[in-house]
């Protein structure tokens, strides 16, 4: 099951009336239509359990966004304690529903934590193939070391999902961040000049009704290296903007083409089909119509990790004259939004919960797990200082609350991480930036993409020297961060594929960085 190509129109319709046949060899599936196509996730881990998700679509791209499986299949789920499923600990019958795009989510509880575990789904007399998950340390355990991955900004052109097939190879990688336009709405743009079009979306159009949200998870999930690594470890993830649009913020589209009413439609749609197609615990995130992704997750006394939703909640974008808000863009520092305390990134109700949850930490590290650049980053240009409003240097304000609360709350090693850029960045983040003779507050991870191409790298050189607490920047590797954390520190690596139009892409080490606990910033 990790090669396969998509299906011609004609297996769909073969796929679509001929039974499957039940065949097992060696816990495979042998089928003229296999309904797994989009492999096994986990995610959302507990010390008791985690979430098991698939995916039946024998017709991956099918026009309605459903996958070719009739509605309302039963699906069987176990999971066991080892990988030969000898000893099955857990099972029960799930219904992959129309409703839910004919995805299965099921919350598996009743196991015991900070252990390993594999499971399957069965339909039809099909095995999915085997997934790895694990549970998380039992609250309040002293356990000594994690290590993990994050990713961010896998647009399928632009290149193959080598960065995903590495993670999954990471021994020992206890879970998957997933930071952040997983998918990319648009389609039929021009593209990369240096690689061209890697690959095609086909027959996709742009995804702005839930049928095309639903197919552009469904085409990513087709990709043996995405399958692999969530196959490999449970996902935690959070969106961005594409998931939905371009630099959307809150209920405003980037362009004039949509009407507000219109645009909270579309976004509707998009935030459905990603709460379908990601592992995640549906009964926290669906709440009526309302989806909150925002979340929490200890590591025993290690870590305390927030994920937050940097998109739903934001206010306009910052300094724009547009009807509807227009897009990210470059803003003069000196323009009133950014400095306006009652514009949030956020959203009021979600700082709030965040800084309940930093005044309760008693965690040995605190990792905010978020979407964009914090760090302020400042470009000198002919007419003055400018700030690219597409990030927190767009919500200075709630920037500084952010920062002043982290340092006030007291919590112990804080360190955030961001994707969004198509850049590796390490930085320190200060209490008051460009005052000399500080401390800083917290250390920064800025994740390079997976495939999308980055900012000119000239550019973004030429304005370090005003950028002091950017300590290290890269654009021009694609790649994933894998972050090894105990007692004592956490060692962050970025890793670079050799070349994203290579399917057979290898891997290298491109910059190490520490911080060290109990001196905020980074060490090196
Ligand atoms: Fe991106
Ligand atoms: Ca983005």
């Amino acid at each position: 099951m990790s090669s396969f190509s998509l299906p011609s129109r004609r297996s769909f319709l073969v796929g679509a009336t001929v039974a499957v046949p039940a065949l097992l060899v060696h816990g495979r599936a042998l089928a003229a239509s296999d309904p797994f196509t989009q492999g096994v996730a986990s995610g959302d881990p507990a010390p008791d359990g985690f979430v098991i998700w698939t995916r039946i679509a024998p017709d991956i791209l099918a026009a309605d966004g459903l996958g070719g499986a009739p509605d309302n299949l039963p699906v069987r789920w176990e999971v066991a304690t080892d990988e030969h499923f000898r000893t099955i600990v857990r099972h029960g019958d799930a219904v992959a529903r129309h409703a839910m795009g004919a995805a299965v989510h099921v919350e598996v509880g009743g196991l015991r934590p900070d252990r390993p575990y594999w499971y399957r789904f069965v339909t039809q007399g099909v095995s999915s193939e085997t997934g790895r998950a694990w549970t998380t340390p039992a609250p309040g355990a002293a356990t000594s070391a994690v290590r993990f991955t994050a990713a961010t900004c896998s647009h399928w052109e632009w290149g193959y999902f080598s960065a995903y097939r590495h993670m999954a190879r990471e021994e020992d990688s206890r879970f998957t961040l997933f930071l952040g336009d997983y998918i990319y709405e648009s389609a039929g743009r021009p593209v990369a000049p240096e690689t061209g079009r890697v690959r095609s979306y086909g027959e996709l159009p742009e995804a702005d009704s839930l049928a095309n949200y639903r197919r552009r998870y469904a085409l990513h999930h087709s990709d043996p290296d995405l399958r692999a690594l969530h196959a490999a470890a449970p996902a935690i993830a959070i969106w961005d903007d594409h998931e939905v649009q371009d630099d959307y913020s809150g209920i405003w589209s980037k362009g004039l083409q949509f009407a507000s009413a219109r645009f909270v439609q579309r976004r509707a749609m998009a935030y459905r089909a990603f709460v379908e197609n990601m592992p995640l615990r549906l009964s926290q995130v669906m709440r009526g119509a309302e989806y909150r992704i925002n979340r929490r997750m200890q590591w025993g006394t290690l870590a305390q990790f927030d994920m937050l939703d940097g998109r739903q909640f934001r206010s306009p974008p910052a300094c724009s004259d547009g009807p509807d808000g227009g897009k990210g863009h470059m803003a003069a520092i000196d323009c009133p939004d950014l400095a306006d305390p009652s514009r949030t990134f956020l959203g009021f109700e979600q700082e709030r919960w965040l800084y309940d949850g930093w005044n309760r930490s008693r965690a040995r590290w605190n990792l905010l797990v978020q979407n964009l650049l914090i760090a302020p980053m400042v470009f000198d240009t002919p007419k003055g200082p400018v700030v690219w409003t597409d990030s927190w240097n767009g919500f200075g304000a709630a920037r500084q609350r952010l920062i002043d609360t982290m340092q006030a709350s007291g919590i112990a090693n804080p360190v955030t991480l961001a994707g969004d850029y198509h850049s590796f960045w390490c930085n320190d983040l200060y209490r008051d930036f460009g005052k000399g003779g500080q401390r800083p507050v917290a250390a920064e991870f800025v994740v390079s993409s997976v495939t999308s191409s980055g900012p000119p790298e000239s550019f973004y050189k030429a304005a370090m020297p005003a950028n002091p607490h950017i300590r290290y920047f890269d654009s021009t590797h694609r790649g994933y961060m894998r972050f090894d954390l105990n007692r004592d520190r956490l060692a962050a690596r970025c890793m670079a594929i050799s070349d994203r139009a290579d399917r057979h892409a290898t891997v290298r080490v491109l910059h190490d960085a520490v911080v060290e606990a109990g001196r905020p910033g980074l060490a090196t």
